[in-house]
């Protein structure tokens, strides 16, 4: 089969019949019709055309090698530098069409199975090992798309806090049986829930004493007894004009509950070994490879703000003034540090003990851990720029009611119409201010883990001996 086009991924979705519930019901009906998931579906569908336009195809994909058939490139395992910047490329190419907006799109959980099968034989027994393996596979060779859930319900995060099996909440093995393990309980937090063919579940990183929670696995999307539970939706409408990017790009979150949910034996990757449960972020190539592929998808997005912030300059005649000059450099500052520190990792790339071309991880963690900090910057230089132009943004039934000349005439701005300058303003707005620019900060903030704790792994990571001896040499140091 290999890569899908838009219309295979529509369709499978919604043959699906997910059970997926937003505002209080479920949805019946074909989820890519529904307004919450219709344009974000039709803007992932896009994506996956992209996989067939001749322009695209050689980058996008490759020749699978057990098929011929051409496959999606995050299904690379790379074995050469060559190979880990065809796969920016292809990051890049999908990241241009969405924004930057999409942090699902699905070459992110297509690197996560990448990954993972790459090092297998870490998941400890032959079978796990095998089914890591066979579902890569099958993910590669079908181009199955994937939402994942790595963290637990957010109850009680005192270090002191263990559930009890009695009243738990996390979802928890309850019980084995010939067809498989037995889930019970809540995960979250599954970006794109409900609108992919499959939900990968992996533990938390953190160490699990019990081996209840030490599980990994995947499972099809309409396994009886899932259910997603979607936030409200953040695509406040249908217009393009009105909502340039919620109206496109909208990934909804949700909680996923598991009701007595049984994991066939084929689909279970790790399955009680506390020990490896907790090695398996840490010696994985998980870290390097995702985030090559998050930052790939950073300086696009940056590259884009930059982008609305010179046009808002342009727009109202405000580059004569140094504080808006400094603004701007800050955010050309940001993106040539992203972009050095993705040259690096490629360029210091080595194989690692599976055999995988993997990129540096230091510059990749440095990335890492300055994203979540400048993009709240970037969203407030927005809003010091923009001031109250982002505000002042009729509607585009406004500017087709009888005061659009009015609105025409006195919205305008030294270089555009009011039509024109309120249709970049309101893409301003929906970057800086809307429920979707919320939901956006907070994802980067947040979606690669908590940046408290990614400091502290780059603090525990990072080899300062070296330092710390020439520091020691330093103050013995023997005068002439
Ligand atoms: C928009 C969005 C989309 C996401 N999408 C996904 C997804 O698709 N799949 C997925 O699996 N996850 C997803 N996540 C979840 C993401 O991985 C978590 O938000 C992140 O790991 C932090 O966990 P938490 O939200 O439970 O915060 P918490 O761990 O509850 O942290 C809350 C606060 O407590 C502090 N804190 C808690 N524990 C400690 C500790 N041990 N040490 C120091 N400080 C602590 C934190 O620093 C923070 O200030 C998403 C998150 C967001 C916001």
């Amino acid at each position: 089969m290999g890569c899908i086009d838009g219309k295979t991924y529509l369709e499978r979705i919604d043959r699906l019949r997910n059970n997926v519930w937003i505002n209080g019901a479920k949805i019946s009906g074909n989820l890519s019709e529904h307004p919450a998931f219709k344009n974000v579906m039709k803007s992932q569908a896009k994506l996956y055309d992209m996989q067939h336009e001749k322009s695209f195809r050689n980058i996008l994909t490759f020749k699978s090698p057990s098929t011929g058939e051409r496959v999606g490139t995050a299904y690379l395992e790379p074995k050469k530098i060559k190979d880990l910047v065809k796969q920016r490329k292809a990051f890049q190419i999908w990241a241009r069409e969405t924004a930057g907006m999409m942090g699902r799109s699905p070459d992110y959980m297509n690197t996560v199975v990448m990954t993972f099968a790459a090092c297998a034989d870490l998941f400890g027994d032959k079978q796990g090992s095998d089914n890591m393996r066979a579902f890569y596979l099958n993910c590669r060779e079908h181009d199955l798309s994937l939402t994942h859930t790595f963290i637990q319900p957010q109850v009680n995060r005192s270090s002191l806090y263990f559930e009890n099996a009695s009243d738990a909440v996390a979802a928890r093995v309850i019980d084995e049986n010939k067809d498989g393990l037995v889930i019970h309980g809540a995960r979250l937090l599954a970006t794109q829930g409900g609108m992919t063919d499959e939900l990968l579940v992996f533990p938390t990183g953190a160490f699990h004493f019990d081996e209840a929670y030490a599980y990994a696995f995947s499972i099809p999307s309409n396994t009886p007894g899932l259910k997603f539970i979607c936030r409200e939706s953040f695509a406040a409408g249908e217009s393009h004009y009105d909502h340039p990017l919620s109206s496109r790009f909208d990934e909804v979150d949700s909680i996923v509950l598991f009701d007595h949910v049984t994991v066939p034996w084929d689909r279970v990757f790790l399955h009680g070994n506390t020990d490896i449960a907790s090695r398996l972020y840490t010696d994985s190539g998980f870290m390097p490879l995702q985030v090559h592929q998050v930052t790939s998808r950073n300086i696009v997005k940056t590259e884009f703000i930059l982008g609305v912030l010179q046009s808002l300059v342009d727009a109202i005649n405000i580059a004569e003034y140094q504080h808006v000059q400094e603004k701007i450099a800050e955010v050309i500052v940001a993106l040539e540090t992203l972009k050095a520190l993705l040259t690096a990792s490629e360029v210091h790339a080595s194989i690692d003990t599976w055999g995988t071309m993997v990129p540096d991880r230091k510059p990749l963690l440095a990335a890492m851990n300055v994203y979540p900090k400048i993009y709240p910057r970037f969203v407030e230089i927005v809003q010091l720029i923009g001031a109250s132009g982002l505000v002042t943004i009729p509607t585009e039934r406004d500017f087709q009611s009888e005061i659009g000349d009015v609105l025409r005439n006195y919205l305008q701005s030294a270089d555009r119409n009011g039509y024109e300058k309120v249709k970049l303003f309101r893409l301003a707005w929906d970057l800086a201010m809307s429920s979707f620019a919320g939901r956006q900060t907070l994802y980067e903030r947040f979606f690669f883990g908590d940046p408290v704790r990614l400091a502290s792994n780059l603090y525990r990571d990072y080899d300062r001996s070296e330092f710390v001896k020439w520091v020691n040499e330093f103050l013995n140091r023997e005068e002439l």
